[in-house]
């Protein structure tokens, strides 16, 4: 299988909470569900997505630290988790990759040279999924440059979403300087809460002042969240039939579904 049958979705808002790595880890599971394979790519210094999929962060000697900034083969750190999706797990030393990479030339790239070293290894997957950190620094742009689109998920509870215009001029940039075909896929809205107007409201505005498709089904709001990290699983494996996993598997088929119709066109192209 080539690299360009491999889609890679970054998950990216530089607000924390909004559900980025919730988004990774559950998106990522339900993909596995349905039979594609799957790495998840932690970059986030604080590793809530590896501590989230049962490893301890501290127990780690190679992280993904190692491949960005001292050119580690991916493949020699790289995790298999219990919910199916391979990691390349993140420790706290990735806090130190952002200053080491600044006066590096080729920066931006560093997360794709990763994984096109993956992929002409041969080891290559149908999806990447790379879990950013709430800023808009070197990482974020990194894997929005390694990419072919970009997912945002957003928190519909509040009407504070400035945030959303500097992440799509940081977009526009990538898009410009160093990944033409950078797509944005959407908003994922996270933290639903359907019985209120609010929520919708706020969903509407967002999509309408940004010019933005909506990614269906929204994610409702469940407590069945805040366990499943702890237990180093996904909602996916620890509350199967809930809401949120159905809401998540659900999206996972529209994500794919996607996929298969922009390799398509791809191919014809050809
Ligand atoms: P981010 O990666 O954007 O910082 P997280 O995925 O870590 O966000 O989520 C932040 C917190 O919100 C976590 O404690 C998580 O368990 C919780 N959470 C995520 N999605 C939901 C949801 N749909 N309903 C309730 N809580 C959620
Ligand atoms: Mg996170």
């Amino acid at each position: 299988m080539g690299p360009d049958m491999t889609t890679t979705l970054a998950v990216a808002n530089q607000k924390g909470g909004v559900a980025k790595t919730t988004s990774v880890a559950s998106i990522g599971a339900a993909l596995v569900e349905l039979g594609q394979t799957v790495l998840l790519v932690d970059l986030d210094p604080q590793s809530c997505l590896t501590f989230s999929l049962g490893i301890d962060p501290e127990d780690l000697e190679l992280s993904v630290h190692h491949v960005l900034t001292k050119g580690l083969a991916p493949s020699e750190v790289i995790l298999p988790t219990s919910d199916g999706p391979d990691l390349l797990p993140a420790t706290i030393e990735l806090a130190r990759a952002e200053a080491d990479l600044l006066t590096r030339t080729g920066r931006e790239h560093v997360i794709k040279s990763a994984l096109d070293d993956l992929a002409e290894a041969g080891q290559s997957y149908d999806w990447v999924l790379l879990d950013c950190p709430p800023s808009l620094g070197v990482l974020t742009v990194a894997a929005l440059t390694a990419a072919d689109g970009v997912l945002i998920p957003l928190q519909c509870e509040t009407l504070s979403h400035r945030g959303v215009g500097q992440l799509l001029d940081t977009v526009h940039d990538v898009r410009r300087f160093t990944n033409r075909k950078l797509q944005i896929w959407g908003v994922l809205p996270t933290m639903y809460d359907g019985r209120t107007n609010h929520s919708r409201t706020v969903l509407e505005t967002i999509s309408a002042t940004y010019d933005l498709d909506v990614v269906e089904p929204p994610i409702p709001k469940t407590i069945k969240f805040a366990e499943a990290p702890a237990a180093g699983r996904t909602i996916l494996a620890t509350s199967r039939s809930s809401k949120g996993a159905k809401a998540y598997r659900e999206v996972a088929a529209t994500l794919l579904a996607r996929a298969k119709a922009g390799k398509k066109g791809r191919a014809k192209k050809r």
